[in-house]
């Protein structure tokens, strides 16, 4: 098999089929040897008898239907073990990653290329509030990562079947692929797109989702919030020496004792706010720990016509 084509569906009954025909006339010109993967990753609504239907007539759509609702990264970790093909592309169900760049990103995998990602210039279609918080994140982790991610680019990619063996091969749990796949190394390049508008339906990444997903790449990437901790308590514990000597002077020096209860209460609660901030990120830490000690399965499998099972 020369490709397959990773596509994680959530509730996305109105684009499946807009984006099998996109896809299918994308891929066939690149080659007649290439399979469409579709995980469904708990759908609620028509989603999977539409994917199933579709691959009762064409032979080259396969499906894995999870059991519940795994996540986003989780489903393409599922596309990625069961996929077959030599160059495997990872695509958003949606249509806000046009199919038609696979061929210009394709094009730079025979120039010798082991990774190619789409990055965005422009993103249409989305709230300021998902902008902002899109734009702050990625810079953050820029900032305090161990490795280089680069910015503004979703996992819309493509990647040779030695990258997605050594991805398969790491196992943590808290996925964030786009932080592995850089982590792995290669030969990486980009290609640059704007990124359109949803085709139907709404998105499936509630604020919740993304700020999970926003930890797992902070943590995965960095160590950061665990030495952040520290540094802040090294500060806090320097004003209040600073605060004490100030009080010793005030009191033998100027000979006027400080009446105020409202500096007691407000560096009470500061020490207060900073201890609990520092165990958050201890325990932020601790339970990707106690996730990837427990070595569950990562996702289960209800049905599925690829190879695997
Ligand atoms: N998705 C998924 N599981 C989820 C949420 C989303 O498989 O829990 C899929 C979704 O069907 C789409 C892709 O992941 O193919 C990106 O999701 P979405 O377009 O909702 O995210 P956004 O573009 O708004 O960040
Ligand atoms: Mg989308």
């Amino acid at each position: 098999m020369k490709y397959s084509v990773i596509i994680p569906v959530y509730n996305e009954e109105e684009n499946v089929y807009a984006l099998y025909e996109r896809l299918t006339g994308v891929m066939e010109k690149l080659s007649p040897d290439f399979e469409l993967l579709f995980i469904n990753d708990g759908s609620r609504d028509k989603t999977f008898p539409l994917v199933k239907a579709l691959s009762v007539n064409d032979n080259r759509v396969k499906y894995i239907n999870l059991s519940r609702n795994f996540g986003h990264q989780i489903a393409v970790s599922a596309g990625l073990d069961a996929c077959q093909g030599e160059r495997v592309v990872i695509i958003d169900a949606d249509l806000q990653d046009p199919p038609e760049l696979i061929a210009e990103m394709d094009q730079k995998m025979n120039d010798g290329f082991q990774v190619v990602y789409a990055r965005r210039r422009k993103r249409q279609g989305e709230s300021v509030s998902k902008l902002l918080t899109a734009r702050l994140f990625y810079r953050l982790l820029a900032n305090i990562a161990s490795i280089d991610i680069p910015l503004d680019t979703g996992d819309f990619r493509i990647m040779d079947r030695k990258v997605v063996n050594v991805l398969k091969a790491m196992p943590e749990q808290n996925k964030f692929l786009r932080g592995q796949i850089s982590w792995i190394g290669f030969r990486q390049t980009f290609v640059e797109y704007d990124r359109s508008e949803r085709h139907g339906g709404k998105t499936g990444y509630t604020y919740a989702k993304m700020f999970r997903f926003a930890l797992d790449g902070i943590t995965s990437f960095s160590d950061a919030p665990l030495r952040l901790a520290s540094w802040m308590g090294f500060v806090v514990s320097g004003f209040a020496f600073l605060a004490l000597i100030y009080a010793f002077w005030g009191k033998f020096v100027l000979h006027q004792s400080v009446p105020g209860w409202a500096s007691i209460i407000v560096s009470v609660l500061f020490l207060g706010g900073i201890q609990l901030l520092s165990l958050g990120f201890i325990g932020e830490y601790l339970s990707r720990i106690s996730a990837n000690v427990k070595q569950r399965p990562l996702y289960i499998v209800d049905e599925t016509n690829t190879a695997k099972e």
